[in-house]
């Protein structure tokens, strides 16, 4: 493929080379070609008449077209109001295929579904780029709906936008349909000989501990850990909510990994609430960290990238970068992002205001992204692979301040993080035994039993069972041998158990109950399976040797949690049994 780039002066001069490109045509073997149009206004009039000049000159051509937040030309930020991208393919295998729908919350579905019908009847199709107005559009279920294109189809494109970062209008076009805004627009690429690669980059790093979202419906982020989520940027990087938020913002998004990769939202403001308002769905129950964006790293990121891209051989590249990357960088700098690229090939694209890419099969909508698509006809041909033009090179050998704290920040949070969960197993853990400790498999028991009651299961089925252990003449061991080898003799069943269980019931649960009386929670096994696990702890415990000290056993109750009634109901029976274990001979298990 061939591509020429144009940045849209006036009718004449874009019809002149069109009328050029018509001219290189006849003297080279090419098939379809494919117009990209971006315009950063929603100028309706002056739109129609590129389309109009496309169709006179190159009938049959196809176009995609979207309003941006700016347009991407030759690797660089334009400051053109339209970029007008001309690919023209070279091999009569290559088909394309440009669909376009009306776009609405209520019929999100419905297209959806058309398109997912167009692939399958297009077996040839390798990937749909998309262009879609989604502002103001909540599109989880839209992005899950394509879960169901044929596994090896890529997906990828850019919400539309506008110049005015506030301003929710927004259009899309093609040569499927009119002008339009609520639309959305997919070309259907692929063919033999055709190859495409997608990817995302982010180039923000996580930074500091997770916070959970707990509360949270479509955009709006109401609550992290429980707390108004705003209290988060303004407790930990005192931003105040003030006409710099999102600005201020923008450096530190909140990033959290959903369908195993990492997205990223950044709020767009701060509701008197508290609440935060995103730039697309975030997910209750996710957990986000923070993130940070340091020139340094985010070029780095690139720089990596556009040398793995290399590889691939690209002819052409199609960029989908979020406006918030224009906002952080300044109109000035932001070409630094996308100029690696034009050094791998000829580079073009828009500012999003969100942008999709298609990741181990399903569809996420970022933020703050940029969605790389790069595409080739016919085999590598490795004399042709580029050098990259690396930023990094200004950067040699030096890390940036922001890169170093947040490298801090990062290695104490996770020391802390480590030493918190110490902390954790040692509140729940019993010192000698190394068994859950009283409190742990009492509030482990009480849970148990007020699932059992909540749950819709039958009644008076045994669901769960209780065994309670305690050691026979224990006081004896201790008289007789020493304290020492009474410990022995406690962590030697406390082994006992750990092995019968871990082979018969991995989920159970031991705990010591107190002195030598040990405490088993039996999730999912009715009390006939927990008298015979119970017999497996008895028997081998009674032949568990040790030296100096004569062979120990233990007398055992066994009891099922009946629902609808209350945890210390079941405690005592279970304790009732052992206590008739006890009076009965010892050394023997006994149901109640
Ligand atoms: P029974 O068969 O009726 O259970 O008799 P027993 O001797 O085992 O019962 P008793 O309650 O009279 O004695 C329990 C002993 O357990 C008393 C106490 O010194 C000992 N004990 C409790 N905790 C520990 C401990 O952590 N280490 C050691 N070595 N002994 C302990
Ligand atoms: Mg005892
Ligand atoms: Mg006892």
């Amino acid at each position: 493929m061939r591509q020429f780039q144009f940045e849209y002066e006036n009718e004449d001069k874009f019809v002149n080379s069109l009328k050029k490109i018509n001219q290189w045509k006849k003297s080279s073997v090419t098939s379809d070609v494919f117009f990209q149009i971006y315009s950063n206004k929603l100028n309706y009039s002056k739109i129609e008449i590129i389309c109009a000049a496309i169709e006179k000159e190159m009938p049959g051509a196809h176009y995609i077209g979207s309003s941006t937040n700016g347009n991407i030309f030759i690797g660089e930020f334009s400051k053109a109001e339209i970029v007008v991208v001309c690919t023209v393919f070279e091999y009569f295998t290559t088909k394309i295929k440009i669909l376009q729908y009306p776009l609405s919350d209520e019929n999100k579905q419905e297209v959806a579904s058309s398109l997912i019908k167009e692939v399958n009847e297009n077996q040839w199709c390798k990937c749909v780029m998309t262009y879609a107005t989604i502002r103001g559009m909540s599109m989880s279920d839209f992005c899950e709906s394509f879960d169901d294109l044929p596994e090896s189809v890529q997906f990828f494109g850019g919400g539309s936008f506008n110049i005015d970062i506030n301003s929710d209008y927004a259009c899309v076009f093609s040569s499927a349909g009119k002008i339009t805004d609520h639309a959305v627009v997919f070309a259907l690429m692929g063919g033999e000989d055709f190859n495409v690669t997608s990817t995302f980059i982010t180039g923000w790093k996580p930074l500091g501990r997770k916070l959970e979202v707990t509360k949270a419906e479509g955009p709006i982020l109401y609550e992290l850990d429980g707390r108004p989520a705003y209290e988060t940027y303004y407790k930990y990087l005192n931003i105040k909510n003030d006409e710099n938020f999102f600005g201020n913002t923008l450096e530190f998004p909140f990033l959290y990994e959903y369908n195993g990769i990492n997205i990223m939202r950044a709020p767009t403001a701060a509701r008197p609430d508290g609440a935060l308002v995103m730039t697309a769905d975030i997910r209750e129950n996710v957990k986000a960290r923070i993130a940070y964006g340091d020139p340094w790293t985010i070029l780095s990121c690139v720089d990596e990238e556009a040398v793995k891209l290399k590889e691939f051989i690209p002819e052409v590249i199609s960029v989908f970068s979020c406006a918030a990357r224009r906002t952080y960088w300044g109109d000035n700098e932001v070409s630094k992002e996308t100029k690696p690229f034009q050094s791998v090939a000829p580079t073009s694209g828009f500012y999003t205001s969100g942008e999709f890419l298609r990741t181990n099969g399903k569809v996420n909508q970022h933020n703050v992204t940029l969605v790389i698509a790069a595409m080739r006809e016919g085999k590598r041909n490795l004399d042709a692979m580029a050098d990259v033009n690396k930023n990094n090179q200004e950067f040699t050998g030096r890390v940036s301040m922001i890169n170093r704290l947040a490298t801090f920040i990062q290695a104490s949070t996770e020391e802390l993080e480590v030493a918190n969960e110490k902390l954790l197993l040692a509140a729940i853990t019993d010192g000698l035994t190394k068994v859950l400790n009283r409190k742990e498999i009492q509030r482990l028991i009480i849970e148990k039993a007020e699932q059992i009651n909540n749950s819709e299961d039958e009644h008076g089925k045994i669901s769960s069972s209780l065994i309670m252990l305690d050691i026979d003449n224990f006081k004896a061991v201790n008289d007789t041998y020493g304290h020492d080898k009474g410990d022995e003799v406690l962590i030697k069943l406390a082994e006992t158990m750990n092995d019968v269980i871990s082979k018969n019931a991995p989920d159970g649960k031991i705990g010591r109950w107190g002195g030598e009386e040990f405490m088993i929670l039996l999730p999912d096994t009715d009390d006939d399976r927990a008298f015979q696990i119970a017999e497996l702890i008895r028997v081998s415990f009674s032949m568990v040797s040790y030296e100096g000290v004569p062979s120990q056993t233990v007398s055992i109750g066994v009891t099922g949690i009946v629902k609808g009634e209350k945890a210390d109901r079941s405690c005592n029976r279970v304790d009732k049994a052992l206590y008739s274990g006890k009076t009965s001979g010892k050394n023997k298990v006994v149901k109640l």
